[in-house]
């Protein structure tokens, strides 16, 4: 599939200018971007691009549906190419990594809700929360670290030390 950035533009009907170009080129470089990731690469591309100019380039991408605006709770906003093919994230809760993982099983079964309420349903946005490899292999390398300079036994003897320092001051 070989296509120009101006020419995704000009099929989904949107004016090619620079701003939207780099702002599109940022998004493509690089999956689930924020807005100031882009607007770092897209200034990088073009010399200087305001704040407001790559919100409102990352706005009209999304509203023609050439990039997908994701928002986990409490995170920036993220923003990919890979639209349309209803794929779900895996988000770590402790440095934010974001990463593609395709529908549960098979093609769309989660757009199948338990009930539809009689709503039309034509995305199902799945997020899976926990932490990433990198995180849990650093917290596992922390606690062996955290047992050995300081084991448990002490802290409580530590505790214990204090209270029985406090109760005679007490009578
Ligand atoms: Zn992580
Ligand atoms: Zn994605």
């Amino acid at each position: 599939m070989t296509f120009s950035p101006a020419d995704s533009l000009r099929q989904h009907g949107i004016p090619a200018t620079a701003q939207r170009l780099a702002v599109l080129r940022a998004v493509s470089s690089r999956p689930h971007i924020t807005a100031d990731d882009v607007a770092e690469i897209a200034g990088i591309q073009i010399g200087t691009i305001s704040r407001q100019a790559v919100y409102d380039a990352l706005g009209v991408l999304v509203d023609k549906g050439l990039i997908r605006r994701i928002q986990p709770v409490g995170s920036a906003a993220r923003y990919e190419g890979r639209v349309d093919d209803n794929h779900h994230h895996l988000i770590c809760r402790e440095c934010g990594r974001v990463v593609d993982v395709d529908c549960a099983v098979g093609a769309a079964p989660c757009l199948t809700a338990a009930d539809d309420m009689g709503y039309e349903i034509d995305e199902a946005e799945v997020a899976y929360w926990g932490r990433c490899p990198e995180c849990l292999s650093e917290e596992q390398e922390s606690t062996l670290v955290d047992s050995s300079t300081r084991p448990r036994q002490d802290r409580w003897s530590a505790a214990s030390q204090e209270i029985s320092n406090i109760q005679p001051a007490k009578k």
